[in-house]
């Protein structure tokens, strides 16, 4: 029988869930005994290392890839890759997904599809067109209350990828975003 694979990609803003539904779904393999393979970028380093962990204190192991030309590697013996955080690999990991999607592997992929200016952030544009699933989460607006689908920056610095938590971040609806500040 073909093994046909599957991109499943979980999206959306900061403090939206992703990564507790990514989480989710890698237990659900994992308990029908599945080999499930997770991966989380080295350098998000908020809530320790070693597991995925979610806002909400929900944890899963996880190996740390320093980038996305590990991919291919780490994941042979797996049938279920899940990767959090995928922003962070940048466009670089949209060749090693396809790939392995190829292969018949399913892969589950959580993170931000807009930087902090609302743009698309690399690999997303890739990996939403090469998906058979999408799921957009958003959360509450922190200004107004309203759904949120961006996350407003909290200190100044233009680089897209820098690493923060509450405090430094906010989500924000697409009117408060526009505001700034
Ligand atoms: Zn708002």
């Amino acid at each position: 029988m073909t093994t046909v694979g599957r991109l499943e990609v979980i999206c959306g803003p900061m403090f939206a869930g992703k990564t507790t539904e990514l989480i989710r779904r890698l237990r659900l393999h994992a308990d029908s005994g599945e080999a499930v393979l997770a991966v989380k970028p080295a350098r998000d380093t908020r809530y320790g290392a070693g597991a995925l962990r979610s806002h909400a204190r929900d944890s899963f192991i996880a190996l740390e890839m320093h980038g996305a030309g590990e991919l291919l590697t780490l994941a042979v013996q797996a049938g279920i890759i899940g990767i959090d955080e995928a922003h962070f690999f940048g466009a670089d990991l949209a060749g090693p997904v396809a790939a392995l999607v190829a292969s018949g592997k399913r892969v589950i992929i959580s993170g931000i599809e807009r930087d902090h200016r609302g743009r698309p952030f690399p690999p997303f544009p890739d990996l939403l067109c090469e998906a058979d699933e999408v799921l957009k989460l958003a959360t509450v607006c922190a200004r107004c209350g309203a759904p949120a689908i961006h996350s407003h920056r909290l200190f100044e610095n233009d680089d897209p990828i820098a690493v923060g938590g509450p405090g430094e971040y906010e989500a924000r609806c697409r009117v408060c975003f526009r505001a700034g500040a």
